[in-house]
């Protein structure tokens, strides 16, 4: 069930094999390519020494034998999957990405104690920090460093976790994940990190020191954007931890989202490779257009931390943003309403392109030259890259005809 041992981050192209067959074999005797879907409430024992050994299991490990709520064999066939993709001691699901986040970070604080967030976190996550966890008297401090130094000087001794994003949220900032673990754990403070962004295959956050890395599977996972449903993988450290505080909270997932998400992984492989292709021909391309001030993608030269990003990762997936020159209304209006490959809506990891307005963080390292320009979050789907381009460019010009006067001008650095 759990890890081999492998401590290189693999590439796409290598994991390939190891998708088309994760989770397989948790049940029954007859061997499905598929793991079936298993729906259920009661599982009944044969005798009263059956339940007794089952109930006997319930304590010392994940209980799965007697209820629903703890996982069918379809849970177990997506967590073993995901445990193995992220070389982890163990898996285990939530009914949302945002309910794994909130629930890893539950499982290591306790009140009095102080908790450090990346700035770049997912945004909801910091809304739960700053509400939910400050109630209960936890303390939450926000950072915007990115590497070792910077982090571990907020270290203090009620620390209890960092909590971190990389790449960012919305502007793609990478942080210097294996140096942040080591220092957090000369300190014995837990290192969590959501990975949704670069899923398992582009970046394993547990070989780089992360205790508990975190996956919204509504995105890459899922695929087809179809399923709401989050993972969280662990070391053995965090297992005792993590896996207790969730099933007193009573999380779990739907087995039909749980199929889903096994059925996306299976393609994971080469739907990210034309994700990652696409993303970057559309953020070369955006980078020479006079009306754009900055490319967030960390594939890019341009990006402050490119470098450290060939070194972590083993590629881009297809999110990033770029940031319009300051601009009239109407002129945006006409961007994004001459779009038609690209639809205007929230969540990304599908097979289809998207754009949304979004807000930068103030504390990102965007260059001032994008300082009042609208930012525009970009998914790369499936579709074929020139028609994605096509698109974008019928929109820039649609943009250039409108002739109204710029209600700010452009500051020019
Ligand atoms: C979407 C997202 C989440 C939340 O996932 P849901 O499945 O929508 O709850 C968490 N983290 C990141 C980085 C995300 O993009």
């Amino acid at each position: 069930m759990s890890s081999s041992s492998h401590g290189a981050p693999s590439r796409v192209g290598s994991a390939a094999t190891q998708l088309t067959r994760l989770g397989r074999g948790q049940e029954s005797s007859l061997l499905y390519v598929n793991p079936p879907v298993v729906r259920g409430t009661t599982v009944l024992a044969d005798s009263l020494a059956q339940w007794r050994q089952r109930a006997g299991l319930r304590s010392s490990d994940k209980p799965q034998a007697n209820y629903g709520r703890f996982g069918t064999p379809t849970t177990a066939a997506f967590e073993s999957a995901i445990a193995e993709l992220d070389q982890a001691y163990r898996a285990l699901c939530f009914p949302s990405g945002l309910a794994a986040c909130t629930h890893a970070l539950l499982s290591v604080c306790s009140p009095g104690t102080h908790v450090l967030i990346s700035e770049f976190a997912y945004w909801p996550l910091r809304e739960f920090a700053e509400n939910t966890l400050r109630r209960l008297g936890i303390e939450v401090e926000f950072f915007p460093e990115l590497d070792a130094d910077g982090v571990a000087a907020r270290f203090r001794s009620d620390t209890c976790a960092v909590y971190l994003e990389s790449p960012g949220s919305i502007t793609f900032e990478i942080s210097d994940v294996g140096h942040i673990a080591a220092r957090a754990h000369e300190r014995g403070i837990w290192v969590l990190m959501d990975n949704t962004w670069a899923t398992s295959l582009l970046f394993k956050p547990l070989a780089h020191g992360v205790d508990i890395a975190i996956q919204s599977a509504s995105k890459y996972i899922g695929g087809h954007s179809d399923c709401i449903l989050g993972v969280a993988s662990c070391n053995q450290n965090a297992w005792e931890l993590l896996a207790s505080s969730v099933t007193r909270f009573g999380q779990t997932a739907s087995p039909d989202d749980l199929y889903q998400g096994l059925r996306g992984l299976r393609t994971l492989g080469v739907r990210l490779r034309e994700h990652g292709d696409s993303a970057l021909a559309l953020a070369i391309w955006l980078e020479q257009q006079p009306e754009v001030a900055v490319v967030c993608s960390p594939g890019l030269a341009s990006h402050p931390g490119h470098a450290l990003f060939n070194r972590l990762f083993g590629g881009v997936s297809g999110l990033f943003s770029f940031v319009f020159r300051p601009t009239s209304e109407q002129r945006l209006t006409a961007f994004f309403d001459t779009l038609r490959v690209f639809g205007i809506g929230l969540s990304w990891g599908g097979y289809e392109s998207l754009v949304v307005p979004l807000a930068a963080r103030p504390d990102s390292e965007l260059p001032r030259a994008a300082s009042g320009g609208q930012l525009v979050r970009v998914h790369a789907g499936l579709e074929c890259t020139d028609d994605l381009i096509q698109d974008m460019e019928r929109a820039f010009t649609a943009m250039r005809g409108v002739s109204a006067v710029p209600e700010k001008i452009a500051q020019s650095s």
